[in-house]
């Protein structure tokens, strides 16, 4: 199993056949789930005691397992927030993956840790942050929303000097359900400060909340996010940014989704006062066009970070003892993949313009579509797309027809298009994220809906 002999040689070329084929798949087809009862009589039991033939499990997957799994990458799939790797991002996990990189360390993987971080300051750049910013790459906004919350509270504590019955976070009626989870994990309570007419959480609303409050002492940060999940809106970054700063406390940016958008030169200016917050992350693995699974978690000063989260233990000593730069100190987990490595090399390949032009194709086919429904004498937009999520209404529809239509559209292979509530009502709602998505697959949605 650990040299590489004839049984390798066969396994590598089943293996990196399928990858080149699967990459070059065009279109990509969507696909899509079975049932458990299905599955089980199509693949059965795959692993045995003695072990398969390599082009059999391979064949396997291929045939029977990859097609009950939605394409992510489809210029289809549009619900969630979708993927859109490039080639090249794609290509390098593979080379990720052969290279058996540790990126827990400065010690175990300096090289890539090096090229990491020149990924992370792209970004940091995009946003503004100063030259002392750093930060790690983590599995997904989820992992980065608690680890910068984390450091967040514990900052407040260390500052502060003394702990209130319960810490407090501030966020916005539209944060990410990751918000409300790392709260709870991190036993904090939220003060849920609502929106002003544009669905945004903005700078006064959030002085007068902090005004109204009985116990104002006990909020350690804020949340604002950069791009809502649901509706693709961008709070009031510079108006909470001055709120903050006058009642200190942290200022966390969630951008999960829509902070890639400090690449396009056409919004740029929505993301003003991001350059002001503590901490904010970016999901490669959404809008910058990298495999699964990326974070990009970045802090004003990290060393905050760092006291916060670097692990102690004797078997770590050797790791502490000078100032090495660890990424395992920066958030909540030691053992890392090296996973930012997949957007370094697409970066260093492609350059940062190319990103910015794909992201900017990718604004217009969203502007593109909300024409289209605007123009449409069947479907009515809901709000203008501030990025690439679009809200639109069916009138007459009643839930059930929303259900059925999009279960249709899954089964017909025309798209995943999940409905959602929006100020109640079901809607529906569709993300474009890739830059290659064609036009004409807008008039196709939407002629399924007349
Ligand atoms: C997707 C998303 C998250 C969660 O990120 P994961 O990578 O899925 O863990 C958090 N916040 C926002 C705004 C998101 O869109």
């Amino acid at each position: 199993m650990h040299t590489f002999d004839d049984l390798t040689q066969r396994i590598a070329t089943a293996c990196l056949d399928y990858a080149i084929e699967r990459l070059r798949m065009d279109p990509v087809t969507l696909d899509g789930p079975l049932p458990l009862a299905a599955l089980r009589e199509r693949a059965g039991t795959t692993i045995t005691r003695e072990g398969r033939e390599p082009e059999d499990v391979v064949r396997e997957f291929v045939d029977v397992l990859a097609p009950a799994c939605i394409s992510t990458d489809s210029t289809r799939f549009i619900s969630f927030i979708p993927a859109a790797p490039t080639k090249a991002a794609l290509l390098f996990d593979l080379v990720v993956g052969a290279s058996s990189v540790c990126g827990t360390s400065w010690l175990e993987g300096a090289g890539a840790v090096y090229a990491e971080n020149q990924a992370l300051r792209v970004l940091a750049d995009a946003a503004g942050f100063p030259a002392g910013a750093g930060g790690c790459f983590v599995s997904g906004g989820s992992i980065g929303n608690l680890s910068a919350l984390a450091v967040a509270r514990d900052s407040a504590a260390a500052a502060r000097g003394s702990r209130p019955a319960r810490w407090r976070v501030a966020v916005g009626e539209q944060a990410h359900s990751s918000i409300a989870s790392a709260l709870r994990l991190l036993d904090v309570d939220a003060l849920v400060v609502p929106s002003d007419d544009q669905d945004r959480l903005t700078g006064p609303a959030l002085r007068e909340a902090l005004a109204a409050d009985a116990d104002p002492s006990s909020i350690c940060a804020v949340v604002a996010t950069s791009g809502t999940t649901n509706a693709g809106i961008i709070d009031d970054l510079a108006g909470i940014a001055t709120a903050t700063r006058e009642a200190g406390i942290w200022f966390h940016v969630d951008g999960a989704y829509g902070a890639a958008a400090l690449l396009a030169p056409s919004v740029r200016a929505r993301f003003a006062g991001i350059e002001h917050a503590d901490s904010f992350l970016v999901d490669p693995h959404k809008w910058l066009f990298a495999p699964f699974d990326s974070c990009a978690l970045l802090y004003r000063e990290p060393a905050r970070a760092k006291a916060v989260h670097a692990q102690e233990a004797s078997y770590l000593d050797a790791i502490h003892g000078g100032d090495d730069w660890n990424p395992a100190d920066y958030a909540f987990h030691l053992t890392r993949r090296t996973r930012g490595l997949p957007l370094w090399f697409s970066l260093a390949v492609h350059g940062i313009d190319a990103y910015s032009d794909a992201i900017e194709r990718t604004l217009a086919i969203a502007r593109h579509a909300a024409a289209r429904i605007d123009a449409a004498p069947h479907v009515e937009l809901l709000r203008d797309p501030e990025l690439t999520v679009v809200l639109f209404r069916r009138p007459g529809w009643t839930e059930a027809d929303y259900t059925s239509w999009s279960d249709g559209l899954l089964r017909e292979q025309v798209a995943l298009c999940l409905p959602t509530r929006w100020k109640g009502e079901m809607v529906a709602r569709a993300v474009f994220l890739h830059p290659e998505c064609p036009e004409s697959f807008i008039d196709e949605l939407l002629a399924t809906m007349a």
